[in-house]
């Protein structure tokens, strides 16, 4: 990575879940050699300051906003880290940069714009739980802020009749409590009770919490804001273990599929 900060440059640097441990170096190095951090004041007070560094933090809900305060910045010759939490690219601060890019004025496609990938929050509470996204999964947000409900419930019910595990982001929020009790109802036809349900809280984070239950017995109301909700598929196990938590995986293999549209022509 060079550092030019005379020429302008943005970097999208995804800080990971939480711990530094789960901080790439990459993004490290972005964040050292940026002149001024962009983001949710939460993220940025992740990110130590260095001297002569600017922070501008922003509140949570304005994405587009301050990405095109950061290609300003970058535009006028700075250095701007934009920072998500997890990896910038999955449900966060990478596609409002692009988006913005794409809407504005041509000088911001001259920049050079590097993002950073980190350890997205699925990641981080798979590896917890042991290794449940190891066949074929969908990472899905229920957040209906900027698509419609009925949108979010088609796409949750055919990628579980599909035999998808579920990555759910954006399970639940003071302004979104009940979305996440109808997803469940929603699956409740598509898959067996017996199903499991991984609720993993503020992973990596002093206060982490992960509790498992199935589908019959899940409370939505377990999940805030920092919960990544997993749902296993048909082929997702269960190794119980005396006096520890169980450990969680889906095999490499999968049996064949008696759907009609999977029958070889
Ligand atoms: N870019 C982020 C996701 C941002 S959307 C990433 O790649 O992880 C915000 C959602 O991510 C939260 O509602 C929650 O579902 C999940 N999340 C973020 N950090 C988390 C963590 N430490 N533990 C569990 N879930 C987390």
């Amino acid at each position: 990575m060079t550092t030019r900060p005379q020429q302008g440059r943005l970097w999208i640097v995804g800080l990971g879940p939480g711990a530094a441990a789960m901080q790439t170096p990459q993004a490290t190095a972005a964040l050292t050699a940026a002149t001024d951090l962009v983001g949710y004041a939460t993220y940025l007070e992740r990110v130590p300051l260095r001297p002569g560094q600017v922070r501008h933090g922003s509140d949570n809900r304005v994405e587009l906003e301050r990405a095109r305060h950061a290609l300003g910045m970058a535009a006028a010759g700075r250095a701007v880290a934009v920072v998500s939490s997890g990896d910038a690219g999955v449900f966060a601060m990478a596609s409002a940069v692009f988006e913005a890019v794409e809407a504005g004025p041509p000088a911001w496609r001259a920049l050079e714009i590097e993002v950073v990938p980190g350890i997205s929050a699925m990641f981080a509470a798979a590896a917890r739980l042991g290794a449940p996204l190891g066949h074929d999964f969908c990472a899905l947000s229920l957040s209906d802020n900027l698509k419609p409900w009925p949108l979010v419930l088609h796409r949750l019910t055919a990628a579980a009749a599909a035999g998808f595990v579920l990555a759910l982001y954006n399970a639940a929020s003071q302004a979104r409590p009940w979305q996440l009790g109808a997803a469940l109802d929603a699956l409740r036809p598509v898959l067996p009770g017996s199903t499991p349900v991984a609720f993993a809280t503020a992973v990596s984070r002093p206060d982490e919490c992960i509790t498992l239950a199935t589908l019959a017995t899940a409370d939505p109301a377990r999940a805030d804001m920092r919960t990544l909700v997993l749902i296993g598929s048909a082929a997702t196990r269960t190794i119980e273990r005396p006096g520890a938590e169980p450990y969680l995986y889906t095999p490499r293999r999968a049996a064949p599929c008696r759907a009609a549209s999977c029958r070889a022509t």
